[in-house]
């Protein structure tokens, strides 16, 4: 790919990141890391400096990690690496011909000025329909380590727990919860959890393991209203099958919706997400954006999408830090993920491409590990691999290198993934040996 022109950043430039998360405090460490020395400054909304949200749902919930645990890097270290962190302090609006940011925070509103602008402001829960509902004091939502605080406290063995949603997020609070005894309900509108992101397969596998440990799974059904009672605690919820679930409490996992209105407010394209280039620039060359908050060219399979995982946010921040400090190369990793519950690790990587063959590597039907493979054309576009990491490692490689394989060998567990990778990298163009 021929690289545009890109401009990077003067010596003495300010580099203002809006949003402390995984994304902006990964942009800042990189800028760093190539020899940035120009000011950088993270406004971050929360009071807290940047954390990883992971173990919100897994490790931190249970109690098997404390929030200092949680942090991405010590908050010391971004005095001792000269990166202003404002916490507490929200970005409310960007003059794009000023070049300045308007910040609400604990010392009242600002006006921060910048050379580049990153917009990393991740996304927030989606709400139910009846948004009144989470005035409730024990219905949560599940995106920051307040939210958690509040719910864990909730947490006590025989509470009986109605999880909406059965995404990634909402199992994993089931999980969590199961161990933690209480008295699990999953409701779910879609036909199968999972619907959104994976196979049925992959879905089926999860109803099952959830069903062993004790999850009542509803699926095909949604809520139509929260019953809420003089205290102002939700007391009941109401199925669109006309079943009324009595619960103590809801953790609502429906999704997220980016944060967006500051770059919509400021002119720049949006499209449920901030529109950004394959070097992550916005409508405005002075601004980029990264993480969850964007929608990103898919080097995959084309057409923009948005990626909510670490590796993404991570990535993304590296391929800023790389165009400002005058190393520009674009976003073309291919995205991976991965999720928790009870002892099955899930890796998924190429996130559902398009597909015309699926290849299955054991048996998901019985035991916990197995891996489904996604083909195009013969060629392998993506991976879930259960409880294998040294699978994954191997099936990263091979969905990055498109490999053709022998399929009755990908099917056949006993053949090791890597004999398969070894062959393919000698079958590769440019390698000699295909077509002599
Ligand atoms: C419970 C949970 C579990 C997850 N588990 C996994 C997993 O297992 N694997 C995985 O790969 N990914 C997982 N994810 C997703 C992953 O955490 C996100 O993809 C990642 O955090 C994205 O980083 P980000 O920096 O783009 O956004 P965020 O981490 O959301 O950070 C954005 C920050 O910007 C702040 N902000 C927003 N607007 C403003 C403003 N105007 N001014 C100032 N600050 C602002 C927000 O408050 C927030 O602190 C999980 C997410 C959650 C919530």
């Amino acid at each position: 790919m021929e690289l545009p022109d890109i401009e990077s950043a003067g010596a003495d430039d300010r580099v203002v990141i809006v949003g402390g998360g995984q994304a902006g405090a990964e942009c800042a460490a990189t800028l760093r890391m190539l020899g940035f020395a120009g000011p950088i400054t993270i406004l971050s909304e929360e009071p807290t400096h940047p954390y990883s949200r992971p173990p919100l749902s897994k490790g931190y919930l249970l109690g098997d990690v404390t929030s200092t645990d949680l942090y991405i890097r010590p908050p010391a270290t971004y005095e001792d690496q000269r990166v202003e962190v404002r916490l507490a302090t929200r970005a409310t609006a960007i003059d794009r011909d000023t070049q300045t940011v308007r910040t609400d925070g604990p010392d009242g509103v600002d006006d921060v000025s910048y050379d580049w602008l990153v917009l990393a402001t991740g996304g927030r829960a989606r709400l139910l329909p009846d948004s009144g509902a989470h005035a409730a004091s024990n219905v949560h939502t599940l995106r920051r380590l307040a939210d958690i605080d509040e719910m864990r406290a909730q947490f006590t063995p025989g509470a009986r727990l109605a999880v909406l949603g059965g995404g990634y997020v909402g199992l994993e609070v089931a999980a969590v919860a199961r161990k933690s005894g209480l008295d699990v309900t999953v409701v779910e509108a879609g036909p199968r959890v999972l619907a959104r992101v994976t196979l049925p397969l992959v879905s089926d596998f999860y109803e099952r393991i959830h069903k062993e440990h004790g999850v009542d799974i509803r699926t095909c059904r949604f809520v139509e209203s929260v019953e809420v009672g003089a205290d102002g605690r939700a007391v009941a919820v109401k199925l669109s099958d006309g079943v009324t679930l009595p619960i103590d409490l809801i953790v609502v996992g429906i999704g997220m919706k980016a944060n967006d209105e500051l770059a919509h407010d400021a002119g720049l394209a949006v499209d449920e997400g901030v529109v950004v280039d394959e070097f992550c620039r916005t409508t405005d060359p002075r601004i980029l954006a990264v993480g969850d908050c964007t929608r990103h060219p898919c080097a995959q399979n084309g057409g923009l999408r948005r990626v909510e995982s670490v590796p993404n946010a991570l990535e993304q921040a590296k391929v800023v830090a790389a165009a400002l400090t005058g190393n520009a190369r674009p976003y073309d990793a291919i995205p991976w993920f991965w999720s928790d519950q009870y002892d099955v690790k899930l890796q998924v990587v190429g996130l559902c491409p398009s597909h015309d063959e699926i290849v299955v590597r054991g048996s998901a039907d019985e035991g916990r590990s197995f891996s489904l493979f996604y083909l195009k054309d013969g060629a392998i576009r993506a991976a879930d691999v259960v409880n294998n990491p040294r699978d994954f490692m191997v099936a990263k490689k091979l969905v990055a290198m498109q490999a053709e394989v022998d399929t009755s060998r990908l099917a056949d567990p006993a053949t090791p993934l890597r004999e398969l990778l070894v062959d393919a990298t000698a079958e590769a163009p440019g390698n000699g040996s295909r077509d002599g």
